[in-house]
């Protein structure tokens, strides 16, 4: 673990138990360089402890890079609980992993993620003020969206020579909170949609009210369309599922992406431009960081906005030096943490 943390620059590793709730948690600070790390709480099951604190220190780095390049006063973090198979008391343990939260006096903010609710923030916040994306101040999920809808455009732009998305074949692999909000926002821009979920009942919701395609979940990727947009979990683009796309371009919610950025040079290759995970869906994190600090509605929409101008830069600093929009967007985000 110590490699992986040399290889990412992480700063620190903190590890909670507390056995009356069940609760195992990691929280990950991966720089505090431009200010506190604030990162999502992640409930979900893993295969063992070593790939939840594996993700938690991906996924740390991402958000790191997130808000540099976002331009907020923040650092990097994340948050995994591990999530077992029988829950007794899911209030107890999320106040549990308040209390943890609390005990790094500030150095860490936590929000909402992958398999958390506003719900769940509200009980962390029983414990600590170190949280946002409460039920009053409002999940992240539909900025998030809005933030990759405008992606995507950019994205479409770049690789296509027109914004706009009638008719485009957009294949979005997990209709989550995000996926769902991106999936709708595709719709109605007049996006053909073709979609696939671990859970059948949200593809079913998909078909029925987005005239959407369903596919089997590992079909997704290799199916033939205008735009991937991963916004499931997990890194999905690696050495071999690479090869196996069939798009312009990728353009997704998902966090952390690509196994290594290698494979960020094999879409360059292949001509897949790819639009980089913590740049696209800065949505969340902005709307999040933002209402924390009590910003006003409309400078947070005007944030938001910044995200398709940030793309469309990344891809062309990426045009003009040959390189993938992945490894532009990193040294820039280097650039700001590092200098
Ligand atoms: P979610 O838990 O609400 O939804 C994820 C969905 O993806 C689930 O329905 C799950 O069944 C499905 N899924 C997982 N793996 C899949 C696969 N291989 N194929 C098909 N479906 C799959 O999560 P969310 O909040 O919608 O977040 C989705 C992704 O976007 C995550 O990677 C998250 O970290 C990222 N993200 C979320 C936010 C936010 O504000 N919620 C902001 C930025 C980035």
């Amino acid at each position: 673990m110590f490699a992986l943390m040399q290889s990412t620059r992480t700063q620190s590793l903190h590890l909670f138990t507390d056995p009356p709730t069940g609760l195992k948690a990691v929280v990950v600070i991966h720089s505090e360089q431009l200010g506190p790390a604030l990162g999502g709480c992640r409930y979900l099951p893993y295969a063992d402890d070593e790939s939840a604190i594996a993700d938690a220190i991906h996924l740390a780095q991402g958000m790191s890079y997130k808000a540099a390049l976002a331009g907020l006063a923040l650092g990097g973090g994340k948050a995994v609980i591990v999530r077992n198979a029988h829950v007794e008391n899911r209030a107890a343990l999320f106040e549990a992993f308040g209390r943890f939260v609390d005990s790094l006096q500030g150095r860490f903010i936590t929000a909402v993620d992958s398999g958390t609710s506003t719900l769940d923030m509200d009980c962390i916040a029983q414990s600590t003020q170190h949280v946002t994306s409460t039920t009053a101040s409002g999940d992240p999920s539909p900025h998030a969206a809005m933030g990759v809808f405008a992606g995507i455009r950019a994205t479409a732009m770049a690789r296509l020579g027109s914004d706009n998305l009638e008719g485009l074949r957009v294949a979005v692999q997990g209709l989550g909170n995000v996926g769902y909000a991106l999936a709708e926002q595709l719709h109605a821009a007049g996006a053909e949609l073709l979609v696939s979920d671990l859970d059948q009942g949200k593809v079913r919701v998909a078909v029925e009210q987005l005239n959407a395609k369903p596919f089997a979940h590992e079909a997704l990727a290799s199916t033939p369309c205008d735009i991937f947009a991963p916004c499931g979990v997990g890194p999905v683009l690696n050495g071999q599922s690479v090869m196996q796309l069939r798009c312009a371009a990728v353009a997704g919610s998902a966090n952390y992406q690509l196994t290594h950025l290698q494979v960020a040079d094999q879409l360059e290759r292949r001509g897949i431009l790819y639009a980089p995970d913590y740049v696209i869906n800065a949505g969340g994190l902005i709307y999040v960081a933002l209402t924390h600090r009590g910003t006003d509605h409309g400078t947070i929409t005007a944030h938001l906005a910044g995200i398709a101008s940030r793309l469309t830069e990344v891809f062309a600093h990426a045009q003009a030096e040959k390189r993938s929009p992945a490894r532009v967007a990193q040294t820039l985000a280097e650039r700001l943490l590092y200098g």
